[in-house]
């Protein structure tokens, strides 16, 4: 039993064939009608060939019988006739035949061994009142009937008596149903046999033949997955493998995205991070060349040098931020916020830079919004927006964020009347790195990574960002986000 266990354990592999479970059910499916046949074909024969053979002794041995009374043999003792029609029936059916009278005495005895001898047997009394009776000793393969032998009388009232003379005990060989047996037997082991080399290798041939386009598409991923090929794999040849395929195909030009997506990041962020470098090394080496700098040029050269280090720190901890707002498993730091303390905490912190660019900044307040979300995420959010609707505005524009709730859902729009977006840009602008006016975003410090982050802090949260404007009136942001957080 052990072993066994250690067996399958060890060919586990092979078991979860698919071509071997083909093959089984198939063997199976071919095999059992046939044995179950080869089995009870000979039995059903042998069977029916007793019944016909009782029957038939049956009626022979009712017709002696009848001649017994015709011919007075119960009387007499003998009879040439009867004497005749007894050697034939028990030569037919290699069977002997005794005649016993009502006395229990037996009158004839087809192998002349038992004459003049009495007998007492349950079935012989049974014949002597009336019955027929036959039976079949399966052991010694022979059939045993008892048939009364009736005389029928007339009393004087003229009705019928039936009077029994005696019987005839009859026994049967089966010799011959036997052999028939034997042979049918044979015959049906021999057909089980090439049934059973037929269906092995139809069997092999099947599994082998149904098997092949998984093989096929096996082989098609495989070539894809070593990078022999990037063509779309297609195995049609099931509705299940086309659905694999497709499946496949899918997951591949995803990945293949994924992996684009990912190249031009790194080359934009190679591009981003090496932009203030070349300014700082240009600036730098210019006063390194110029030993007569003056002191007023000197300064404003490390200036300059000191923006393009700033700059370099913003791109790398946006970088930062998206980077950690990109792992899926990101936790959130839910607790309940008070939203609107935390709008006017931002606005605050805000406020220095709108009135150096003379942009009004204003909160309205629909009601008091208390959310369970996480505090330092959307005090980016709002940052991220009231900062772009201020550095996209125009000299003495204005900013309104708008707060408002339903049971649901809290809702901030940050409306400005600034420059604007064009339609064309309204798909892009929460890509990495993209800016609408590259030249103008960079010289007001913008790295392109603003609403990235945004949009990724609020999907975090299970909400949603929405964008309408018209370039040269202004735009407004619109995000809406759950006042519960509910975890997944
Ligand atoms: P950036 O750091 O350049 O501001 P963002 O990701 O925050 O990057 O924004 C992407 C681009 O979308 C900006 O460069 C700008 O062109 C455009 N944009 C964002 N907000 C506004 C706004 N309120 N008005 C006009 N343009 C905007």
């Amino acid at each position: 039993m052990n072993r066994l266990r250690e067996w399958i354990g060890n060919n586990s592999k092979y078991l979860r064939s698919m071509k071997l479970w083909l093959f089984g059910v198939i063997v199976i499916i071919g095999m059992v009608p046939c044995i179950i046949l080869s089995k009870i074909l000979p039995r059903a024969y042998a069977s029916r060939a007793i019944e016909v053979r009782i029957s038939d002794v049956t009626n022979q041995l009712h017709i002696i019988s009848d001649h017994l009374i015709t011919s007075s043999f119960m009387q007499v003792g003998s009879s040439e006739v009867i004497e005749a029609e007894l050697s034939q029936l028990s030569n037919l059916y290699d069977g002997r035949i005794l005649i016993i009278d009502a006395g229990l005495k037996i009158i004839k005895d087809t192998y002349s061994i038992s004459q003049n001898k009495f007998i007492i047997s349950p079935e012989v009394i049974r014949g002597l009142r009336g019955e027929t009776i036959s039976s079949y000793n399966d052991e010694d393969g022979y059939i045993e009937i008892v048939v009364p032998i009736v005389e029928t009388l007339t009393d004087q009232d003229g009705e019928s008596i039936q009077n029994v003379r005696g019987v005839m005990l009859t026994s049967v060989a089966t010799d011959t149903i036997a052999s028939t047996t034997e042979r049918l037997r044979d015959v049906s082991d021999l057909v089980t046999y090439l049934v059973a080399i037929f269906v092995v290798v139809f069997a092999y041939l099947m599994s082998m033949v149904l098997t092949r386009p998984l093989k096929k598409l096996n082989a098609a991923i495989s070539d894809v997955k070593e990078g022999y090929t990037s063509d779309p794999v297609m195995i049609r040849d099931y509705l299940e493998t086309e659905r694999i395929s497709d499946a496949f195909n899918a997951v591949f030009s995803r990945m293949k995205l994924l992996d684009d997506s990912r190249q031009e990041f790194v080359s934009n962020v190679s591009h981003e991070l090496k932009t203030p470098m070349t300014s700082m090394k240009v600036l730098a080496d210019s006063l390194l060349g110029d030993e007569s700098t003056p002191p007023e040029l000197y300064r404003e050269f490390m200036e300059d040098i000191t923006r393009e280090i700033d700059r370099e720190n913003k791109i790398i901890s946006d970088l930062l931020s998206l980077v950690k707002m990109d792992k899926t498993s990101a936790e959130l730091n839910i607790t309940q916020v008070d939203v609107n303390a935390l709008i006017e905490l931002v606005l605050k912190r805000l406020r220095p830079i709108a009135r150096k660019k003379d942009v009004e900044l204003e909160f309205v307040s629909m009601r008091e919004v208390v959310a369970s979300v996480d505090e330092v995420k959307i005090s980016q959010i709002i940052t991220n927006l009231v900062d772009n609707a201020i550095k996209y505005n125009k000299e003495q524009g204005w900013v309104t964020v708008t707060l408002d709730a339903d049971h649901q859902y809290f809702t901030m729009e940050v409306k400005d009347s600034g420059m604007g977006i064009p339609e064309d840009s309204l798909n892009h602008i929460y890509e990495r790195f993209y800016r609408v006016d590259k030249s103008h975003s960079r010289e007001i410090g913008g790295t392109g990574l603003g609403l990235a982050i945004t949009r990724s802090a609020i999907l975090m949260h299970r909400g949603t960002i929405t964008v309408e404007s018209t370039p040269g009136e202004g735009t407004i942001f619109t995000v809406r986000i759950p006042l519960v957080y509910i975890v997944e």
